[in-house]
Order: C-alpha cells, then sequence, then structure tokens
C-alpha cells in the first residue's frame, strides 16, 4: 500500500533539505524523497510543518514513566537508594501502566525507536502495545559475593529467552548489567564466558556520577561505605569507571555506554577503539548533579559514536528529545564558553542518525532513506515560538518542543496525529496511570 506524507519542508539526514517535499512509503519501507509530484488521494499533507526522521531515544526507562516528580532534589545515592526501595511496591501490572504511561509520550514527542533498560520486562509490553521500534535490554544486578553468580546468569537468561519471545517484528532483545556499582567483577566474567550471551548486546550504565568515580578510583564515598555497612566485599580496581568496565569485557561494537560524564582523553580512546557507543543524557546528569559530560571532545574524537537519551521520567522528567537535544547544545556551549564546538546539526544527528548507528540500526531507521522503513515524524513550524520558522533546522533546535509534534509514523503506520493515538487507547492509560499516583504517594509517606 502507497502512502504519501507531504509538507512545506523535508529534511532527509542524508541530503539536502527539500523544500515543498514528500515522502512516498509503500508498505512500510520508504520508497521516494522529492519536492511534491502530482497530487495523490493517499497523500498526507502537513503545510507548514518539517517532515524528518523519527527521533531515536537511545536510553531510557518507560516503567519508570508513573514515577515522575516522585523524587526531587536528591543526590544521585540518594536517588537511586530510594528508587530500589520504591520499586518493591509496584507489581507487575503497575509496571506496565507506568510503561505504556512512557510510551505514549514518545509517540507523541516524535520518539519512533527506543534503547529501553528494563528490570521487570514491562518496557516490551508496552512497546509492542504502542507500535514503537527499538531494543529492550534485559537489567540484572550482582554485587554481593554471597549471592552466587551461576543463579543471578540463569534468571538473566530466562528473563532475556521471555522477552525475546514475545517481542514481535519490530523489537530487539539485550542485556544490560546495570552498572559499575550494582555488578561485581565475578558477574561480568560469568557473562563472559557464559556462550548464551555470545554477541547479545549491551547497555551500562558508566561513569555517571562522582560517587561512582570515587568508589572505582578509590575505593571511598557512598557507594564503598554502603558496601561495607552491607558487609559486601568490594575491591576497588583503582581505575576509572570506563577502564573498569572495558577491563570486564564489557566493551564492543554492540555496547550501549550510558552517561559517561566522567571521562578523560583515555577514557574516550577506549570507547572510540572498542566501537562503543556512547548515549549521552544531558538533562538526567544535571538534574541529579551528576556533572557535564565532555560532549565536545567527544564530537572532535573520530569513530565514536554518539546516541542521545532521555533517561527515564524520573530523572528528566520529561521524555522529549527537542528538550534534551536543546540542553545537550547549550550547556555545553556554556562549558567551553565557545560556539564553535558543538552545532545544532550535531545534537539532531545524535538524535536520528547517529543515536541509529549507535544502536545498530542504522541500515533501517535514522534518515530518509529509500529502502529504509518509512518511520518519520512531522513538526509544526506555525507556533509563536517557532514562527518565523525561516530555516527548520534551526527552529527544530533552537525553538522546538514535543508538542509541535504533528504526526509520527513507525513502518508506515500512523501512530498519532494532531494529538489522536490513531492505534491505542490512551485514556485507559491515564486513567490507570492515576491509580498508580495514589500508591505512589502513599509509598512517598510509608
Ligand atoms: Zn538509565
Amino acid at each position: 500500500m502507497i502512502k504519501t506524507f507531504s509538507a512545506a519542508w523535508v529534511l532527509p539526514m542524508d541530503g539536502q533539505l527539500i523544500e515543498n517535499g514528500e515522502v512516498v512509503t509503500e508498505d512500510g519501507i520508504i520508497v521516494d524523497i522529492r519536492p511534491i509530484a502530482t497530487p495523490s488521494k493517499d497523500r498526507t499533507h502537513l503545510s507548514n510543518a518539517v517532515i524528518l526522521p523519527g527521533l531515536i531515544n537511545a536510553h531510557t526507562h518507560l516503567e519508570y514513566t508513573a514515577l515522575r516528580g516522585f523524587l526531587e532534589d536528591v543526590s544521585f545515592f540518594t536517588w537511586i537508594r530510594t528508587l530500589n526501595r520504591t520499586k518493591a511496591h509496584f507489581t507487575a501490572e503497575d509496571w506496565v501502566v507506568s510503561a505504556k504511561l512512557g510510551a505514549l509520550e514518545c509517540l507523541a514527542s516524535g520518539i519512533t525507536t527506543i534503547g529501553d533498560n528494563t528490570d521487570s520486562g514491562a518496557s516490551m509490553d508496552a512497546t509492542l502495545w504502542a507500535g514503537l521500534r527499538g531494543r529492550i535490554y534485559q537489567e540484572f544486578f550482582n554485587i554481593d559475593h554471597r549471592t552466587p553468580v551461576e543463579g543471578t546468569a540463569q534468571d538473566l537468561f530466562e528473563k532475556l529467552s521471555a522477552l525475546s519471545a514475545r517481542r514481535g517484528s519490530r523489537m530487539e532483545v539485550g542485556i544490560s548489567p546495570h552498572a559499575t556499582y550494582t555488578i561485581r567483577p565475578e558477574m561480568f566474567e560469568a557473562i563472559h564466558r557464559d556462550r548464551r550471551f555470545d554477541g547479545v548486546p549491551i547497555s551500562i550504565h558508566v561513569a555517571e556520577s562522582p560517587a561512582e568515580v570515587q568508589m572505582t578510583t578509590e575505593g571511598a564515598g557512598p557507594f564503598a561505605e554502603m558496601f561495607e555497612r552491607r558487609g559486601i566485599v568490594w575491591t576497588p580496581p583503582r581505575v576509572s569507571p570506563t577502564r573498569y568496565v572495558y577491563d570486564q569485557g564489557a566493551m564492543g561494537d554492540k555496547t550501549l555506554l550510558i552517561h559517561c560524564v566522567h571521562q578523560d582523553e583515555s577514557d574516550i580512546a577506549l570507547a572510540a577503539s572498542s566501537c562503543s557507543a556512547i548515549i549521552h543524557c544531558p538533562k538526567s546528569n544535571a538534574k541529579l548533579g551528576a556533572g557535564i559530560a565532555p560532549l565536545d571532545q567527544w564530537l572532535k574524537t573520530s569513530d565514536l559514536k554518539l546516541g542521545i537519551g532521555t533517561d527515564s521520567a524520573v530523572s528528566n522528567n520529561s521524555i522529549d528529545l527537542f528538550e534534551e537535544m536543546r540542553f545537550a547544545l547549550l550547556l555545553q556551549r556554556g562549558r567551553v564558553e565557545s560556539v564553535d564546538n558543538v552545532k545544532a546539526v550535531d545534537v539532531l544527528q545524535m538524535a536520528t542518525s547517529g543515536g541509529a548507528a549507535a544502536m545498530g540500526m542504522d541500515a533501517d531507521v535514522g534518515t530518509l532513506t529509500p529502502g529504509k522503513k518509512a518511520d518519520l515524524i512531522a513538526v509544526d513550524l506555525s507556533a509563536l515560538h517557532m514562527a518565523p520558522a525561516t530555516d527548520p533546522q534551526s527552529a527544530l533546535i533552537y525553538s522546538g518542543r514535543a508538542s509541535d509534534v504533528r504526526l509520527t509514523v513507525i513502518g508506515g503506520e500512523v501512530c498519532y496525529h494532531d494529538g489522536i493515538f490513531m492505534l491505542v487507547d490512551s485514556d485507559e492509560v491515564l486513567t490507570e496511570a492515576a491509580r498508580l499516583k495514589k500508591k505512589i504517594s502513599m509509598v512517598g509517606n510509608s
């Protein structure tokens, strides 16, 4: 079936901006990008809008969306400890509602592909329901020497198999050794030598906070103190978090390194030489007081794959990549006191073609190219905060908001159009989320 989407502008991200352009799709695949040709009855015309590739949110946790606003103004260490305690009160159904809330926000924000780290597995249910594309990484944890690694590996394998069995045609699966402070070396080794995990994509939080750096380099700080209180044996490797993850064999061309706020030149070189990708989450890092990542250094490093992510709504608080791109750009310019190091196109690439390459999905998505999946969005340029939008790319980065998204198409299917979710019932999810809100406030007060 042929469907055509046209607008005042088409920004393919692998070629020139087209004025009065159209994207022709057939059976979910892009077949042509061109100036508007003869009128067709299967055309959806967006007038004063720009059509671009669907955005790629390479790091999020959809299942935490209902916890938005629950953990404000606390340090990273307190944040993660409280989050882990609160998680125990959620049922499997609660996680699915929370993840669906996040999936709806993705569709309404022009996000078509996600890299999602899940503990409960609910993100898979939500993405299948919403029709999103991407990869779900099953999280696992084992820091306590008294917890056998074999049991954790078996449990991980079973969860991964369960995710894989119901993943549908748009989703892939991977694993997420959660972080340096929740996975001990023996656990990394167990996964490394277990043939069942050969070639499975990895997503890991690394070098996020000063507390983490203190833990790996000196064996001191809040994480090390917590280990001591809980009787956990921890031998500091006395290297940076990035070097530590590298030494554990967890870096490679299928690895996403999430955050990487605290990296020096040698850490960045390790990421590049191992063909790992770095996923930048600047708002989450700033909100938790974790620091400002060296984006300008990353951009100068040849062959380093870079994507961008919102992280979860419990540390951001919006799943809005327009806000994330702008924040990344402006924050970095403020940090380096120059406009030369980071350009608008750099952050837009991170949210499209760069994010696709980071996730190993660039053959399918990330640019509007004939032969790729018909994942595209249309962003309105007529709102007051955009007008007069003379350059659509600069309007998107410097003024754009998630609420400017008019159309979200995945695999040729219109999922969201002018405020309406075309394929799912959003009211039901919002009603359930209101029920969850009461439960969360009770947990918070207990
Ligand atoms: Zn995260």
